[in-house]
C-alpha cells in the first residue's frame, strides 16, 4: 500500500509463470553438485555451468572449480561442460589430455548440434545461424560445421552478410532468442533466398517460449513495471527485459533484491517480476519479499503453462 497525496494506493505484484530454472539448467546444476558428492572436490566446470552468479557463487563455495579454457585443467581431471554446450574441438581437446568429461550441455542445444551435422554432413545444406556473436552457444553450435555456417545477428546483418552461393540454405538458431526478433530475421533472409528452408521444428527451446510468453501476458495486463531477475550475460533474461521495453514499460534487469530501486514504483499500481531460466526461484522470492517492503499488497501468479520437462541425467550419476 502507497500513500499518494493523502490516498492509499495498492501496488500488485504479477508473478510470471513459468519463470526460473529451466529442465536443462536444473539438470546442469545437478550434474555438478551430484559430481562433487560422487567424486569429491575439485570439480572442474569449463565455463560457467548456467549464466547465472548466484548458482555459480554456490557451487565454487562447495568445491567446483570454474575455468575459461581446458588448458587450466590438469591432466586426468574431471571437467564438466556447461549447459551451452562445446564444439567437437573441445572434445578432442580433453581427449587428447585423458581428462574425464561430464557433459551438461542441454538435450536440446544437443538437438540443434545433431541438425547443423545432419543437414550440412548428410543433406548438403549451408546453415545460416541466427544467433549472438561470442555467446557460448553459438560457439559450441558452429563448431560443428564452422566452414558450412555463416552467423546472423539481425535484420540489418540479414539483409547485408555476404553468404556463399549454395543451392541449399537452411536457418536454425540458438535456442534462447526473441521469438519476435527472429521472426523478423527469418523474413528479412527470405526476401533474399525465397528458397530458405527451416527445420520441422522451432529451435528456440520450450522454457524460453514459455517465459516468453508469461512475460507477454504480464504486459498486456497493464504492469507499469517489470523486473527481470537474472545476471548479465544470461541470453534469455536480457530478452525477457526486451519484451517489457518493446512494448514502452520501463523494464529492468536485476540480479538481486538489492538492485531493486524504491524510485522505479513512484506511480506503479502494477509490477511484473520473473526469473530467467537460469535464476533460482529462491533469489525471486527475496525480489517479492522486497517489493513487499516497499509497499506491494497483493502477489498474484500470471500463470500461461505448465511445465513438465525433466532430463535424464549422465549415466555415471544416476544413482
Ligand atoms: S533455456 Fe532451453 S536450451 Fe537453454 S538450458 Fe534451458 S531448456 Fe535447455
Amino acid at each position: 500500500m502507497q500513500h499518494r497525496q493523502g490516498i492509499l494506493v495498492t501496488m500488485k505484484l504479477l508473478l510470471a509463470s513459468p519463470q526460473c530454472y529451466c529442465a536443462g539448467v536444473d539438470r546442469a546444476i545437478q550434474i555438478v553438485d551430484l559430481a562433487l558428492e560422487q567424486f569429491g572436490a575439485p570439480v572442474y566446470v569449463r565455463k560457467e555451468i548456467v549464466h547465472n552468479r548466484h548458482v555459480v557463487g554456490w557451487l565454487r563455495d562447495r568445491g567446483a572449480v570454474f575455468v575459461d579454457e581446458l588448458g587450466e585443467v590438469p591432466g586426468g581431471a574431471l571437467v564438466v561442460f556447461s549447459a551451452h554446450g562445446v564444439g567437437p574441438s573441445v572434445h578432442a581437446e580433453a581427449k587428447r589430455r585423458s581428462l574425464r568429461v561430464i557433459d551438461a550441455t542441454c538435450p536440446l542445444v544437443s538437438k540443434v548440434h545433431l541438425e547443423v551435422e545432419r543437414f550440412v554432413d548428410e543433406e548438403g545444406y549451408h546453415i545460416l545461424f541466427i544467433g549472438h556473436a561470442g555467446h557460448e552457444e553459438v560457439e559450441g553450435t558452429m563448431g560443428h560445421s564452422p566452414d558450412h555456417t555463416t552467423l546472423i545477428e539481425n535484420v540489418e546483418q540479414a539483409r547485408t552478410t555476404p553468404i556463399p552461393e549454395h543451392e541449399k540454405l537452411m536457418v536454425l538458431t540458438q535456442t534462447t532468442l526473441s521469438m519476435d526478433d527472429t521472426r523478423h530475421v527469418v523474413d528479412a533472409l527470405r526476401e533474399r533466398f525465397a528458397y530458405l528452408e527451416v527445420p520441422p521444428a522451432d529451435d528456440i527451446c520450450y522454457a524460453t517460449q514459455n517465459r516468453q510468453n508469461a512475460v507477454k501476458a504480464m504486459c498486456e495486463s497493464g504492469i507499469g513495471l517489470l523486473l527481470v531477475v537474472g545476471s548479465e550475460n544470461s541470453s534469455n533474461a536480457a530478452r525477457l527485459v526486451e519484451i517489457g521495453a518493446m512494448r514502452g514499460i520501463p523494464s529492468h534487469l536485476i540480479n538481486s533484491h538489492e538492485d531493486v530501486r524504491p524510485a522505479w514504483l513512484a506511480g506503479v499500481t502494477k509490477v511484473g517480476v520473473t526469473g530467467g531460466a537460469s535464476t533460482p526461484s529462491s533469489v525471486v522470492n527475496d525480489v517479492v519479499t522486497r517489493l513487499e517492503q516497499l509497499g506491494v499488497s497483493d502477489v498474484e501468479p500470471c500463470v500461461t503453462a505448465k511445465e513438465t520437462t525433466v532430463f535424464k541425467l549422465p549415466m555415471m550419476l544416476q544413482g
